[in-house]
């Protein structure tokens, strides 16, 4: 099928990421037809939305209960003083569309349980997996298998943020990693810049893969140490006897 052709008032939006050494026009149309899962919509996953949406994904839908609290504007980039108080999902929604009239999004107010994240994960192209705990984005790993859909997992810790960028059945899942989830400390510390850093290099890495640009990280574990000014990135290995993809 031939992707949707860009109008003339798409192709100046998105003049500055096409061309060499960035994405080809059918690229940016591939984008433009493509819909992804944003969950949740804090520092990390604010910016990746954001990135996707102003890049012209043409579908993005955002999960995120609860209200925003003065802790997170610590690091929580749709989130402002005026919104204190308030639910984040529709403001930040609203943020977001009011950012790219081209593109559309869909604003959920509250984080999805197995079995809408696995109707959710059949409705797009990818997934990105910004929650704070192992629960939730063990869950999300097994809505992206059961959909057949890549996964990109974004975790950060102190100034500490990691990417995993899968894709079921080809590479590891997110549970041949992390087989029952580690033990996690609800309130962590966490620096605003390693936030929006992570956030953006996974909706970077979306923007590869749905336009088909580059070289997508996949398979491999992308660790930055903000502490100490480390970069590192391993090949994480499938687990044949893995419950969620294996077999
Ligand atoms: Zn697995």
């Amino acid at each position: 099928m031939d992707e949707p052709q860009l109008t003339t008032k798409e192709l100046e939006r998105y003049d500055r990421q096409i061309g060499p050494g960035v994405l080809s026009i059918k690229g940016q149309e591939r984008l433009k037809q493509s819909a992804a899962l944003v969950t949740r919509v804090g520092g990390m996953g604010g910016p990746a939305s954001l990135m996707l949406a102003m890049g012209g994904v043409g579908r993005v839908i955002i999960a995120h209960g609860g209200e925003l609290i003065s802790p997170d504007l610590n690091r929580q980039v749709l989130g402002s003083e005026r919104v204190l108080g308030k639910p984040r999902a529709p403001d930040f929604g609203a943020y977001l569309q009011s950012m790219n009239r081209f593109v559309e999004i869909e604003a959920i107010d509250h984080e999805p349980d197995d079995l809408e994240a696995i109707a959710l994960a059949r409705r797009v192209d990818i997934i990105l997996s910004c929650p704070p705990g192992f629960e939730e984005r063990l869950r999300l790993n097994r809505a992206a298998v059961a959909a057949g859909v890549p996964l990109i997992d974004a975790a950060q810790w102190g100034m500490t943020g990691t990417l995993a960028v899968l894709d079921p059945g080809r590479t590891a899942c997110l549970e041949c990693v992390y087989p029952s989830p580690p033990p996690f400390e609800e309130l962590f510390p966490v620096v605003g810049g390693i936030s929006s850093a992570i956030g953006s290099l996974a909706a970077l890495e979306a923007v590869k893969i749905l336009s088909g640009t580059g070289k997508p990280l996949w398979g491999k574990m992308l660790t930055y140490d903000g502490h100490q000014g480390r970069v590192s990135t391993v090949q994480l290995a499938r687990r044949p006897d893995c419950p969620c993809c294996g077999g």
